[in-house]
């Protein structure tokens, strides 16, 4: 009994230390913050109590918290935004992203990417929403946040042709009922010469409050006019995604014959017409994108339309997306804004993306690696780099959710003990 008490003392006592002399669950240590939103740009720690930025401030005493992470020589950034993924993973024969084999499992994909949101880009509708929800949303540590499909049952290969599927009043409804979670209405793959499924798309962002539209521009033959969808059919604040994109069926942004941007995208950004990247599997070209960046005509968001096929071809992920950015001459300060704090604007969730104190505390710490790296697109096109983003470390909500080289000391958190079990144990020893 004796023996037992004693330990109890020694345990109590070693308890009560950690709690007077730690006021964090992690400090980080040194690294350079690019914070856009806040504009910051500077070697900064970073402080994390209770799934919260706790503070950010020059020098904060690495005693001070329970986990210190060594960020020197790298980049902490705010969690990655993704907002064009596919993460309706399930096992329905032919349905492709729509509940069946063409979508991921988030967690997955996500994390090793420094990515802490994703917004699944219209994988499901009005019809299949609670089972995306259930089977993944509520499943998935990563924050999955979606664009309703206008077809009720979503992505589910050439079912998206279904007009009589494109309900805007239902689609509205559920948009109104999660609205926690849904974040806007998606338009994809629609082949016909028609504006229906735009306006029924942006008919429904409109009922369902105001919430935006992006729009993955499908084909037609003869394609339609995007000077007519950004100028008379979209609303300010409706995304183009695929804006990289250059294939026959579709029009797309710079005109080949002059390589240069057409007079009327930018007149279309001015409107507020947003461009996404929605990189994919051969909706981004060179041949598109660094014509564009040469003028000056930088994407708002940078995402990945990540999906079985786009991420085993040239797409990759997240940081290759970044990558190539980076090496078409973006600075690294506005490619983490079109990942971060871009994107959560475009979604209405300014709330994310951010380190701010206060915040929500999802964070990547982004590594440069130095080497010879070769980033191709579809058509084979191949843009050499010396410089490569790596992720690593990922937190969210405050917990390290990745850590690749063991980077926080001690690696796991020590085990916190519950108020309960302490009292347990002090009632087993009288
Ligand atoms: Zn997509």
């Amino acid at each position: 009994m004796l023996k037992k008490y004693f330990l109890l003392l020694t345990f109590l006592g070693t308890v009560g230390q950690v709690c007077m002399a730690q006021s964090y669950d992690i400090v980080i240590k040194g690294g350079h913050v690019i914070d856009p939103k806040n504009n910051i740009d500077a070697v900064m720690d970073l402080a994390i109590a209770d799934g919260k930025i706790a503070l950010v401030s020059k020098d904060i005493d690495p005693k001070q918290g329970i986990q210190v992470v060594d960020a020197k020589g790298m980049y902490v950034t705010p969690g990655l935004i993704d907002i064009h993924t596919h993460d309706f993973y399930g096992t329905q024969p032919d349905h492709q992203y729509e509940d069946g084999n063409l979508g991921i499992s988030p967690d997955g994909f996500t994390f090793r990417n420094g990515v802490t949101t994703v917004v699944d880009a219209g994988s499901s509708g009005w019809r299949t929403f609670p089972t995306f929800k259930s089977q993944t949303i509520d499943v998935s540590k990563t924050r999955v946040l979606a664009l309703l499909n206008i077809v009720g049952e979503g992505m589910r290969g050439g079912y998206e042709q279904n007009v009589n599927d494109m309900d805007a009043k239902m689609t509205a409804l559920v948009a109104k009922r999660y609205r926690d979670i849904v974040v806007g209405i998606k338009l994809a793959h629609f082949e016909g010469h028609d504006w229906t499924p735009t306006d029924r798309a942006v008919e429904a962002g409109t009922l369902a409050g105001g919430i935006p539209v992006m729009i993955d521009f499908g084909g037609s033959n003869p394609p339609l006019s995007i000077e007519e969808l950004f100028i008379k059919h979209l609303r300010p604040g409706d995304i183009f995604t695929h804006c990289f994109g250059q294939l026959g069926s579709r029009e797309y942004l710079v005109d080949l014959q002059t390589n240069k941007i057409k007079p009327f995208v930018n007149e279309a950004r001015k409107r507020g017409i947003i461009f996404d990247v929605g990189y994919g599997g051969i909706s981004f070209a060179y041949s598109q994108a660094l014509p564009a960046i040469k003028e000056g005509f930088f994407p708002n968001s940078i995402s990945t339309d990540l999906h079985v096929g786009s991420m085993n071809d040239a797409m990759k992920d997240m940081l290759t997306c970044m990558t190539k950015f980076l090496a078409m001459g973006m600075s690294l300060h506005d490619v983490i804004q079109a990942s971060t704090s871009n994107p959560a604007k475009e979604i209405k969730h300014e709330e994310l993306g951010n380190l701010s104190v206060g915040a929500g505390a999802d964070i990547a710490i982004l590594n440069v690696r130095e080497g010879k790296f070769g980033l191709f697109d579809y058509t084979g096109y191949k843009v050499t780099t010396d410089k490569k983003l790596e992720c690593e470390l990922t937190i969210r909500a405050g917990n390290i959710v990745y850590d690749l080289d063991g980077l926080a000391t001690p690696v796991y958190p020590p085990k916190k003990v519950s108020k309960s079990k302490a009292a347990a144990l002090k009632s087993e020893t009288h």
